[in-house]
């Protein structure tokens, strides 16, 4: 591939276009909401809907010049270019990018993960020439367990504790809904409790059709009542003198990190909870090989382990630094 139709910036030329930059530009694709990848400021953003939804929640209605909705499967011509998004399965409204251009293809996944997941449009694969991969749990180390077992886990917690609280730290975009999504379909129908950041995003997801069941402000709640309920709250909330109002809390964190003994420790997680909004080690290698692609870039996480696996399999592969994408993949650690 003499000249790819992205270059490493993720800026395509046919279109005048970057994707996820972390700078205002006048033409941004943003692959979803997460803060390390839809920025506001830009004139022009193009996004799936629900994507721009959780934008103009987090960010205000004006947060760029002017919106453009695009639907997974549509393909958008622009100049001498085309642009498809498909679903990236990571969070509500999360794409990967199709450019295709001078008879070339090339994908931009985003974060991604392929494990199902009700509170995102599943994953699906795209064939292309040119993959743009992120790489957060790109070592081998990494083989996500099945939630609905970590799920089990706090459940059985709950059960055995009914005097105590359970707090779970959630990002409060994606990872906390899924949380709420995956104690309902394991059978809790209880109220859920929620720390003020996450109300307006719960809420956005309700409206945009994803079934989370009753919520409840945390807030103002007794201690008695609070006894033997789930609260989600940003993990930051936590670990600070907001939890002391509830009664002997057993603090859990929820996030693909807490597989790291000394992350776990350092977000003080008595119960901590491997959920993770990305591909682990095996669905990454399964995901570049599925793609078809030649060309491999890497990024957004740990580039080289993943790099060096992709020349084994005989693929061009180089790690891609981009800007402003912070170490732990978005949000802080997903
Ligand atoms: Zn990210
Ligand atoms: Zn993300």
């Amino acid at each position: 591939m003499d000249k790819p139709v992205i270059d490493r910036n993720l800026y395509v030329p046919a279109i005048d276009a970057w994707i996820d930059p972390s700078e205002p530009k006048a033409r941004a694709i943003i692959t979803h909401g997460h803060a390390d990848h839809a920025r506001s400021g830009h004139g022009a953003v193009l996004a799936t809907p629900d994507t721009i939804e959780i934008m103009k929640v987090r960010y205000g209605e004006d947060c760029a010049g002017r919106f453009e909705g695009l639907n997974f499967h549509d393909p958008l011509k622009i100049d001498g270019a085309t642009v498809t998004l498909f679903p990236a399965g990571h969070i509500l409204g999360s794409a990967q990018v199709l450019i295709e251009a001078e008879g070339q293809r090339a994908v931009v996944t985003g974060d991604y993960k392929r494990l199902r997941d009700r509170t995102a449009q599943p994953y699906e694969p795209v064939a292309c020439d040119l993959l743009i991969t992120e790489a957060t749990f790109g070592l081998p180390v990494f083989q996500h367990p099945d939630p609905k077992d970590e799920i089990a886990r706090l459940l059985k917690s709950v059960a055995a504790q009914p005097e105590r609280s359970h707090l779970i730290g959630c990002y409060a975009l994606g990872k906390a809904q899924r949380v709420i999504a995956l104690l309902r379909d394991a059978g809790w129908d209880r109220p859920i409790y929620l720390h003020g950041a996450m109300i307006r995003l719960c809420e956005l997801y309700q409206a945009l059709g994803v079934e989370l069941g009753e919520l409840l402000p945390a807030t103002g709640m007794g201690k008695a009542e609070m006894m033997g309920q789930i609260v989600i709250a940003p993990p930051a909330a936590i670990r600070d003198r907001w939890s002391r109002r509830f009664p002997d809390p057993v603090v859990c964190q929820a996030s693909g990190w807490m597989s790291v003994k000394q992350r776990a420790r350092q977000a003080l997680a008595e119960l901590p909870l491997v959920i993770s909004d990305h591909c682990d080690w095996g669905e990454l290698n399964v995901s570049i090989l599925e793609s078809g692609a030649e060309t491999v870039w890497v990024t957004h996480g740990r580039e080289d382990a993943l790099v060096y696996w992709c020349k084994k399999q005989g693929l061009k592969a180089e790690p891609l630094a981009l800007p402003g994408l912070d170490d732990d993949g978005g949000e802080g650690g997903e």
